[in-house]
């Protein structure tokens, strides 16, 4: 061994022991702060990867907002991983992590989604995730109101952890409706108000409620659900001054782009995002079950107790009490109508193309 090997052996072993003493600070410092693994990840790398937020997908990839930047990024870096095979990979409201090159490689766990079930019916589709609120937007006369619509929405919701609202546009055109349509809008309000859901009455024509609707909005994620033709883009544009299309030329136009999906996420005027889905013409709660719309006619529930058989479903059993209530009026009309809608749905097993 010549003078010089013996010198590198030295500093190598200095080295070895350097990197031991770093590594064992390393871990003290770790467990001192009690970090999880998945938090020294991303801190590991953080340096080197952008976080932003989905705001659109189409087919070269998805348009990441960082900080009021939208860029381009691919899907490449998450297809090789195994998460490829999972649906969805990602969706709007997303928040991920993009390298220096435009490639998503990560994507946070989400705190909720708003599901339905896609056109063939046999997948699930994301439209929205990350969301605090969704408001189910309807309207009176046109389209009219439809409460079974409205209950696909809200049980969407509850199986997607977001908190609903009920939105009732083009109040305006009560005035002018026929008796029979005055009368929905009231028996509507008295079969969902008890239900303790907030419930806004608007028009983005003449702007009533708009103030209401703005303040609830700010500084949250917000996803705008319903029917098309409900006014959903005109609201935005009545409250944030915003040039979304509106009207039936606008859903003929994004059908035939190439964009996979035509929702997107807004950033808000005071700060908050929302969610416009014009694309969005039918919906299906993806994977709904009996017990779903059982547990959600909450209304139910104190009838439902009485009934003969306990596991009655309330549709032709004898001495059935939710029916008895029914009769009596103590059940609207409406809820129950919307009830068997919901389980007429799942035993045809259409659950997708029922609107509209
Ligand atoms: P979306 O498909 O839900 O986004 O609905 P749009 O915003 O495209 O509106 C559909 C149609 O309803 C358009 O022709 C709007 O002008 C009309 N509309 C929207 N809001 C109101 C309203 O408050 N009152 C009336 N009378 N019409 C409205
Ligand atoms: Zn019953």
């Amino acid at each position: 061994m010549t003078h010089f090997d013996h010198e590198e052996e030295f500093h190598s072993r200095d080295r070895k022991q350097f990197r031991k003493e770093r590594k064992l600070a390393q871990n003290t410092d770790r467990s001192k702060f009690k970090k999880t693994d998945l938090e020294n990840k991303i801190i590991e790398t953080a340096h080197h990867l952008r976080r932003g937020r989905v705001v659109a997908i189409s087919g070269e990839g998805a348009f990441i907002d960082f900080d009021g930047e939208s860029v381009l990024c691919s899907l490449k870096g998450l297809m090789k991983k195994e998460t490829a095979q999972v649906k969805n990979i990602i969706a709007v409201g997303d928040w991920v992590r993009c390298s220096d090159q435009g490639a998503i490689e990560q994507v946070e766990e989400r705190t909720s989604t708003l599901a339905r079930t896609d056109i063939s019916g046999r997948k699930e589709q994301l439209i929205a995730v990350n969301v605090d609120q969704v408001l189910i937007t309807a309207s009176v006369v046109s389209p009219p109101l439809k409460p079974a619509l409205v209950d696909r929405y809200l049980i969407a919701a509850e199986k997607g952890n977001i908190h609903p609202i009920i939105v009732i546009n083009k109040i305006d055109l009560l005035n002018a409706a026929s008796d029979e349509e005055q009368e929905r809008y009231r028996n509507f309000l008295a079969a969902y108000i008890p239900l303790g859901l907030p419930i806004l009455s608007l028009s983005s024509e003449t702007k009533i409620g708009l103030e209401a609707l703005r303040s609830l909005l700010q500084n949250k994620t917000s996803v705008f659900s319903g029917q098309s033709g409900v006014g959903k883009s005109s609201l935005l544009n009545a409250c944030f001054g915003f040039e979304l299309r509106t009207g039936e030329l606008a859903t003929k136009t994004s059908k035939g782009s190439h964009t996979t999906t035509t929702a997107s996420l807004i950033r808000l005027p005071g700060g908050g995002y929302c969610v416009d889905t014009p694309g969005i013409r039918s919906f299906g709660v993806w994977d709904l079950t009996k017990t779903d719309v059982i547990n959600h006619f909450t209304d139910f529930i104190p009838f439902a107790k009485e009934c003969k058989y306990p596991d009655c479903i309330h549709i032709n059993e004898p001495e059935c009490a939710v029916m008895q209530a029914l009769e009596a009026g103590t059940i609207a009309a409406l809820r129950y109508e919307s009830y068997v809608n919901l389980l007429e749905e799942i035993a045809s097993g259409s659950q997708s193309k029922t609107w509209s």
